[in-house]
């Protein structure tokens, strides 16, 4: 054992592997729990893409959250896992008709619609099943997250969303419609956001939106302002769980939530996050020119996000107490992209030490591809190795 890790067990199994500690993911949902119960009428859905492995969702679902998905696969993957269809919600820009046919056949909560075409469509398929679907509209607001350039979601030049503009527009089109009940509005704008300013704009945002509706007498019961909460990828063991207290007073504080309306949030990352370590095997140390690679099993093709987003995640040495050596920390993947971090201080690496990727639970495991034909990771759960 070195700090959390059963490493003896980590020697039996197949590396690379995702570990995920339960007690961290129930301490974190626990912790939403708490805060969530200081305000009536917040209601919390998982983003399930953030990580569909089936255990860690049912540990979700079992805290009492909706779930958020993004695709048919996903809507699938939480009734599996159990997650009541009356608490899933569907978004997505572009929804097939197959999938848009499930979440009926399912009776799902509500289809976050992002066009008038979708909105037209859902209308069509509802008719021929004669069911009347929920809707909300996400709309884009124009908000900008102090995040990557490629999780900003709420820019007028990001593909997501109807623009304000339009809003009204599609909302008459929906109140004229017979096999759609038009009940939110949505919003996100994007993921990692650590500053709460990028959330008082969105505020602001939806507090005008309510005011121009209400001026038309058109009143919603539910606003969803979409997920984003980023986590502490720099200190995951003195920040394992993330600031929800701020996260949620801000929403409190800030947006005018109206008597009879339902306050929703679509947390993926904040979750899930920290829970998921990355564990993978040192198979050779070479020496370039200037500098040291640590080669590992592990590459882009589990842990895809150093390559995606220049994102880093905490590397440790589990099997070293050696004094440190600086490594550039590589995959085997034949990509120069695949490269978990540059300059990285490690002790003393040697062939067989196993290597932590840390705060590694969201948008790994689910992220991972068969590029160069490979064996996609297994994920395990601190509770199977008891
Ligand atoms: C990805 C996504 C989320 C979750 O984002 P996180 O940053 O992981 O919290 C929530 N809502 C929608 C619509 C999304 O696409």
């Amino acid at each position: 054992m070195k700090g959390i890790f059963p490493i003896d067990k980590f020697r039996e199994l197949r590396t690379p592997f995702y570990y995920y500690d339960t007690k961290v993911l129930r301490d974190t949902l626990d912790a939403v729990n708490k805060e969530v119960a200081r305000y009536e009428r917040f209601d919390v859905h998982y983003a399930v893409k953030a990580n569909a492995n089936s255990k860690v969702l049912t540990i979700i679902r079992e805290s009492g959250m909706g779930a958020d998905c993004v695709s048919g696969g996903e809507i699938r993957a939480a009734v599996k896992a159990g997650f009541p269809a009356q608490k899933i919600v569907f978004a997505g820009v572009g929804k097939a008709d197959w999938e848009i046919e499930l979440g009926l056949d399912y009776n799902i909560f509500c289809f976050n619609v992002e066009s008038i075409p979708e909105l037209e469509v859902i209308n069509e398929l509802a008719a021929a099943k004669g069911k009347v679907a929920n809707v909300a509209f996400r709309i884009n607001p124009n908000v900008g997250a102090h995040t990557h350039a490629n999780i900003t979601t709420g820019l007028a030049e990001n593909k997501f969303g109807i623009s304000m503009e339009d809003m009204d527009k599609v909302i008459d089109v929906a109140q004229e419609m017979k096999n759609v009940n038009f009940i939110g509005l949505h919003f996100h704008i994007g993921s990692q956001i650590l500053d709460m300013g990028d959330f008082i704009a969105l505020c602001n945002r939806v507090n005008e939106l309510q005011d121009r509706l209400e001026a038309r007498q058109i009143f919603v019961k539910h606003i969803n302002v979409g997920g984003g909460l980023g986590i502490d990828y720099d200190h995951p063991n003195r920040q394992s769980i993330p600031d929800f207290k701020s996260y949620f007073s801000t929403y409190a504080g800030q947006l005018k939530l109206r008597p009879h309306q339902t306050l929703h949030f679509e947390l993926g990352r904040a979750v899930v996050g920290q829970c998921g370590t990355l564990i993978s095997k040192v198979l050779y140390v070479k020496q370039g020119v200037n500098k040291k690679f640590a080669i590992l099993d592990a590459g882009m093709t589990d842990l895809i996000r150093p390559a995606l987003y220049q994102a880093h995640h905490k590397m440790e040495n589990l099997t070293s107490d050696e004094t440190m050596q600086t490594y550039d920390v590589v995959g085997p993947i034949c990509e120069s992209s695949d490269v978990f971090g540059k300059a990285i201080d490690l002790n003393k690496v040697k062939r067989g030490d196993l290597i932590a990727l840390r705060s590694a639970g969201a948008y790994g495991e689910i992220m991972a591809s068969g590029y160069n034909c490979r064996e996609l990771p297994k994920g395990y759960l601190s509770d199977e190795f008891v």
